[in-house]
């Protein structure tokens, strides 16, 4: 079975690990955890970095240390990765979907604008809802797939009407808006290192911010609230999210090989592009001229009609020969658990969700592994 995307582990991780087995460091403490925050905040062109047990931790914690608060609203991509939307619902706040650009697949800033221009209001220097009679407070751009939003547009909405910009780059990390690192743009940008993502703890994620204030609130209610010092005194609710030493030290050796994953990424993106792209009905993916993608997975669009077949049944005819693929997640405007949100527009993500297919994207795929996919989709491609 060609898989879909898997865990690169050929560099120095084994070292790394038995390093913690043996010197009895593999919990919270222990020197891994700080060096792959600082490895992390250098990647992304941030200051500051706090390691958490998940990309979701990550994403709870920053909406908590912007106070967003039950009934605030956060505009969210649509068509995403369900985990920033509960983030928004385990603070008690609604998100409002964002439908997707159709050119790039990546959060509408044009539908951002129209959304504050024409259905909120202004009163006392708070965006109000219309609708709901609700406050927006924030922005989660999504950079789905490892393409960059359009942040220039979406940081001028930001500012004009003082919304909190906190980037879920869970699937983005080394992708380049204009050449700025995705996640060091915003006012706070979080990564998950889960087992599918570009580098993996096995579990864990990461807050990054350039604001001393920010990552310093984050540590603190990742580590139970507890104050400074000996006693065990606490001022607030807080969260067991830390990573581990011993997951650190995963993430350390993974973060040292991260250039060569990009370019291997890179690499299998444009055999996939040359391959695919004279297929009539495949559209394969696209790249803005000012972002450099980090291609997380490759997708690309099957039109039915012209190809002959939709992409649920080109997945499984795919499947039949080895080949494991994936659809896109369901739009959240369609999601049952986040019934009863709000959405503006809607039906470019229904469109890339009915006809996109994510393609074997591992770092390690060999370069036959990969002309076998393309030609397995070349010879399912209709006779005209
Ligand atoms: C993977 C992912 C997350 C969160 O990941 P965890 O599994 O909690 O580490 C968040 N957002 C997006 C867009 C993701 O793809």
């Amino acid at each position: 079975m060609i898989p879909l995307s898997e865990p690169t582990l050929q560099g120095r991780e084994w070292e790394y690990v038995k390093e913690c087995l043996d010197t009895n460091w593999v919990s919270y403490l222990g020197p891994f955890v700080t060096r792959f925050e600082k490895a992390v905040a250098k990647v992304v062109g941030a200051k500051e970095a706090v390691a958490t047990s998940s990309g979701t931790a990550a994403l709870h914690t920053a909406l908590l240390v912007k106070g967003i608060q039950p009934n605030d609203e956060v505009l969210v991509s649509d068509l995403t990765f369900i985990a920033p939307a509960n983030a928004i619902r385990y603070v008690g706040a609604w998100p409002v979907f964002i439908d997707a650009d159709p050119a790039y697949w990546q959060m509408d800033p044009a539908l951002v604008a129209s959304f504050l221009k024409n259905q909120c209001r202004m009163a006392h220097g708070m965006v109000i809802n219309k609708k709901t009679k609700r406050r927006v407070k924030a922005l989660m751009p999504v950079h789905i797939l490892g393409h960059p939003c359009d942040m220039d547009a979406l940081m001028t909405l930001a500012r004009r009407y003082k919304l909190s910009v906190i980037e879920d780059a869970s699937e983005a990390l080394g992708a380049l808006y204009h050449g700025s690192p995705v996640g060091s743009m915003g006012h706070i940008g979080c990564l998950s290192f889960n087992g599918n993502k570009t580098i993996t703890t096995g579990g864990g994620g990461m807050l990054v911010t350039s604001d001393r204030k920010t990552s310093h609130y984050a540590k603190y209610l990742t580590t139970q609230a507890k104050e400074a010092g000996d006693e065990y005194i606490h001022r607030q609710i807080g969260y067991n999210y830390r990573l581990t030493n011993l997951q650190a030290a995963l993430g350390c050796a993974q973060i040292e090989r991260l250039k060569f994953y990009l370019n291997k990424k890179r690499a299998l993106a444009a055999r996939y592009d040359e391959g695919l792209r004279t297929i009539p009905g495949i559209h394969t993916m696209p790249e803005a001229p000012w972002a450099k993608s980090s291609f997380w997975l490759y997708t690309l669009l099957v039109n039915p009609q012209r190809f002959g077949m939709t992409s649920r049944d080109l997945h499984k005819r795919l499947l039949k020969k080895g080949i494991e693929t994936r659809s896109l997640w369901q739009p959240l405007h369609r999601s049952p658990a986040h019934r009863g949100a709000m959405v503006v527009g809607g039906s470019v993500a229904d469109d890339l969700w009915r006809n996109a297919l994510s393609l074997p994207s591992t770092v390690n795929l060999t370069e036959k592994e990969q002309q076998f996919v393309i030609r397995s989709i070349r010879s399912l491609a209709r006779r005209l």
